[in-house]
């Protein structure tokens, strides 16, 4: 019987190909999906575990000093966004914030019922809209900016969406940047100041810029409201927060106790938001100290590999590349092989299915299937995408030799 072949088998492997590999030591490319959690954050959560554990909400010293590090935190977590303290509510994440935004703005303001947002949100804003789109009464308006090659929105669109039928207009929901592509919504500026002529609130899902960008600028910008969530900057996952801007009304949309000011009921999870204000605190934007590894990673690949292309891109550290005539999960899984993590993109773009954002971008056939996210982070080290580099060129010569004439 003739042996089949094991999964990692090195034999085949060149002595110059085994030198870059490091099983001990995997080179974590998918930070987009989640960050390693730094150590300020971890001794945070360690304390708040072994020590500060008393209930914030009582009245003995121990639950003083514990609500006491949560209002630093909270004033730590302010700073990094640029607003007040009292304008941050805590929560689980990006997926509960944006919900909670959109299910106060649709119960505050019953019975306006356009929300415009664009077709290559986060699955968080569409699935939450399209259960919305659902309901009978009120009857719900959802208006999708389409985008063009880049991922970018046509500001002109938006405009005419608001200013028809302007007695209607709810909210505008959008994000900063793309979670698969890093393409930057270059015109929210513009976008701010049109929904508000028009009488709409403005949303901003600033989840994959927190900690690679300034927030501030949202702030000033005149944003009604932006949400973040910690693991995708260094924080534990589980954590998370919204600035809703001072004046606009919120409507809770969980109860039961006082915390967060009434705004979001339930004990609080402390070790989630002391750790958040201490990443908040020291957090730099990371996006210079990436650039060059970004743009090393880029000039590198595609000089080894000319027929690539690059999807969108704005942010540093968000690479998403497109591998001619190869399918990403075989290239994700054999890069997994060789001990590098990447990502197909999203949670949803698996099997035959392709990812929404890259369609509405246009992407070709030939491309579209085997478009691969590498996201890169404050850890990620020159060594690293230098060795990254060549594993994925390996990696892709197999996967395209297996896959000459099945993939298109
Ligand atoms: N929005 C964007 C742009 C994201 O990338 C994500 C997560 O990938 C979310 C929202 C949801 O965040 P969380 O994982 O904290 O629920």
């Amino acid at each position: 019987m003739k042996k089949l072949p094991v999964i990692g088998q090195e034999n085949n492997l060149t002595f110059e190909f085994k030198s870059l590999l490091d099983f001990a030591n995997p080179i974590y490319l998918d930070n987009n999906a989640t960050t390693q959690i730094d150590d300020d954050a971890t001794n945070e959560i360690i304390k708040a575990l072994e020590k500060n554990y008393a209930n914030p909400s009582g009245i003995h010293n121990a639950s003083k000093i514990v609500k006491h590090n949560i209002l630093i935190a909270r004033e730590n977590v302010a700073g990094f966004i640029g607003c007040m303290p009292d304008e941050v509510i805590f929560t689980s994440g990006g997926t509960e914030s944006i919900n909670t935004v959109i299910n106060s703005v649709i119960q505050t303001h019953y019975p306006r019922k356009k929300i415009i947002t664009c077709v290559t949100e986060h699955g968080a804003t569409l699935n939450r809209l399209k259960e919305l789109e659902k309901l009978w009464s009120p009857k719900y308006d959802i208006v999708y900016l389409d985008v063009n090659q880049y991922g970018n929105f046509d500001i002109n669109k938006l405009e005419n969406m608001l200013s028809n039928n302007v007695q209607t207009n709810l909210l505008v929901t959008l994000m900063a940047a793309n979670n698969e592509t890093g393409t930057i919504h270059t015109n929210l500026d513009q976008a701010i100041q049109l929904s508000h002529k028009y009488g709409a609130l403005f949303h901003i899902d600033a989840v994959q810029v927190a900690g690679k960008l300034s927030l501030k600028q949202y702030i000033d910008m005149g944003t009604d409201f932006l949400t973040v969530s910690g693991h995708k900057f260094h924080a534990p996952k589980g954590i998370g927060a919204i600035y809703v801007k001072s004046g606009i009304a919120f409507t809770p949309t969980i109860f039961g106790g006082s915390q967060e000011s009434g705004k979001r009921a339930g004990t609080e999870n402390v070790p989630g938001i002391l750790a958040l204000g201490a990443i908040a605190k020291k957090m730099p934007e990371a996006s210079s100290y990436v650039k060059p590894l970004h743009e090393k990673f880029i000039n590198m690949l595609s000089s080894k590999l000319p027929s690539i292309i690059i999807n969108g891109g704005g942010v540093y550290g968000t690479i998403n590349i497109g591998f001619k005539y190869v399918h990403r999960e075989a290239m994700v899984l054999k890069l997994s092989e060789y001990g590098v993590y990447a990502s197909v993109g999203s949670a949803c773009a698996n099997g035959i299915e392709v990812s929404h954002v890259l369609k509405a971008m246009c992407v070709s056939q030939e491309y579209i299937h085997g478009s691969v996210r590498f996201s890169l982070s404050k850890y990620t080290t020159e060594d690293e995408i230098i060795r990254a580099v060549e594993i994925i060129y390996r990696a892709y010569c197999e996967i395209r030799d297996i896959s000459f004439g099945i993939m298109p």
